[in-house]
């Protein structure tokens, strides 16, 4: 396969780990082994923090045009090789290969913002408190990052990181997701092929994430962590990181509701539900979790959406024509599988699907569930898996309650055409997001992230590139 790399990137070199050690990546459509990368551990990660902040002083003292000429050239060989990273990212992750092009094409969009808005990191100038003195307001690159990716998104979680990263400035040691980290490195391999200079950015593989992340967290050259995954994990870190005062962006999990109300364009409302449920098999962290559907448009939706649940191709998404891939593995099956039933003996009625599918493997079967109580994990956790679960409601001050009954607080979706409904809903939803007739949230321009439980910080626009800065005052008497 092109662009396949089974070395991990240190100082600008392929490397193996010291002990030689190795880990599989496994296709998850097919259970083939894809090859084998490096297993490191502390003293790997302590290398790449080495070289990562020797390289920080002459990549920060850059001129950001600079810098956003590499990320521009970078950009283009990733576009350029769009078609062989997209077939990489789907054998490694298992999502249809026309998801994989549009992942890596918002990489190539993300890198041009990122280099683009890394010259537009601007000061201020303001007259003093006393008469004659001045404050000079400036922002300094953070220093080295360490970047902690998950697997739903191979490409796009590390580009979102890296990119804004390295136009403010700063280095990066990145950890890929253990399951899916030939996308990173394919990634590593294109980033050197553009210029990026050595030490810039470093890829350690691991599938011992708590000794890299320990790693990353203990030594005082990090100056920031971004990571993307679990609340579980991100609470670690963020416990972790403490110790060292390391700057924190967290891009947690969520629970979003999708609210259908009566005034919505419901071919529209259904549209945008599919897309935001069935996306990527349901492995998002923006998927719709819990769809409420006002009781006077609950059937026609249903009717709807059990239509278009019904056209879903499952396979290999390598396949023409398939829009559900398999999931990640085995746990994540059974992980819904488990849901699944527990919302069954509570009452729940599953309407289609609900088993494995015929294909094995990892394959599910598309999904939907109505009759669930709220009460059930269903509607309590990130479901992760191409499960719909629909629920009906009366009123819009009820809806605002449910929906907001989570300790999650990362996107939600409101589907209405009554424009002082979208302003009440949308202001009284404690989430970081909200899609308003729209289910894709994620674009270059836009802070993307969340609140409460689902994490700090935004990435993307010109809050992503700010998070790795810092700000210096100066005081001019
Ligand atoms: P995860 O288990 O938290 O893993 C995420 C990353 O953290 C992986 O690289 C993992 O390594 C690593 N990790 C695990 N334990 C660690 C530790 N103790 N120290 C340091 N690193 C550690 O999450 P996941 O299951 O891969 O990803 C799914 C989750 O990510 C969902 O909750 C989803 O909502 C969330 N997510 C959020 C966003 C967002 O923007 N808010 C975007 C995408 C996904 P291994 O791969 O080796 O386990």
């Amino acid at each position: 396969m092109k662009l396949l790399k089974n070395k991990a990137l240190i100082d600008g070199r392929w490397v193996d780990a010291s002990g030689g050690g190795v880990f599989a990546v496994v296709n998850p459509a097919t259970q083939e082994n894809l090859g084998d990368v490096p297993d490191m551990g502390k003293e790997e990660t302590l290398l790449a923090i080495a070289a990562a902040s020797k390289a920080f002083k002459d990549w920060s003292s850059l001129m950001p045009a600079k810098r956003a000429e590499i990320l521009k050239n970078w950009a283009k060989y990733i576009e350029e090789e769009a078609e062989s990273l997209a077939v990489l990212l789907t054998s490694e992750q298992g999502k249809p290969k026309g998801e994989a092009i549009s992942e890596i094409m918002s990489c190539v969009a993300t890198l041009r913002w990122c280099a683009e808005e890394g010259c537009r990191l601007y000061g201020e100038f303001i007259e003093g408190a006393k008469p004659g003195t001045k404050i000079i307001i400036s922002r300094h690159a953070i220093g080295v990052v360490g970047a902690i990716t998950p697997w739903n998104f191979p490409a796009s979680m590390v580009v979102r990181k890296i990119a804004p990263a390295l136009a403010a400035g700063c280095t990066v040691v990145l950890k890929p997701a253990e399951a899916t980290p030939l996308t990173a490195l394919a990634l590593g391999e294109l980033a050197l092929q553009a210029g990026l200079p050595k030490g810039v950015f470093n890829i350690v593989t691991t599938s011992n994430p708590k000794l890299v992340g320990e790693a990353l967290t203990s030594d005082v050259r990090v100056r920031k962590i971004s990571f993307t995954g679990s609340t579980r994990t991100g609470k670690i870190l963020m416990k972790q990181a403490a110790d060292n005062m390391q700057k924190l962006s967290l891009e947690l999990g969520g629970n979003a509701p999708f609210i259908v109300f009566p005034s919505a364009d419901l071919d529209k409302a259904v549209a945008g539900a599919m897309a935001s449920k069935f996306r990527n098999a349901g492995q998002t962290c923006i998927c719709a979790n819990r769809i409420f559907v006002h009781q006077d448009i609950y059937q026609s939706f249903l009717d709807r959406f059990m239509t278009a649940a019904g056209k879903l191709v499952v396979g290999n998404g390598l396949e023409k024509d398939v829009s559900l891939g398999p999931l990640i593995n085995i746990q994540a099956i059974e992980k819904i599988e488990q849901m699944i039933d527990s919302a069954k003996k509570a009452g729940a009625e599953v309407l289609m699907g609900g088993k494995r599918h015929a294909l094995g493997k990892t394959y599910f079967e598309p999904t939907v569930i109505t009759g669930a109580p709220l009460s059930c994990s269903l509607a309590t956790e990130e479901i992760f898996g191409p499960v719909a679960a629909l629920y009906t409601f009366k009123t819009e001050e009820e809806v605002i309650t449910l929906a907001n009954d989570t300790p999650y607080g990362l996107s939600s979706y409101i589907y209405s055409e009554n424009i002082g409904q979208v302003w009440r809903v949308s202001d009284a939803l404690e989430f970081g997001m909200v899609g308003v007739n729209e289910p894709f949230l994620a674009n270059d321009l836009a802070p993307f992230g969340g609140v409460k439980e689902s994490g700090i910080g935004k990435e993307g626009g010109k809050y992503g590139v700010m998070e790795h800065t810092n700000i210096k005052y100066r005081l001019w008497g």
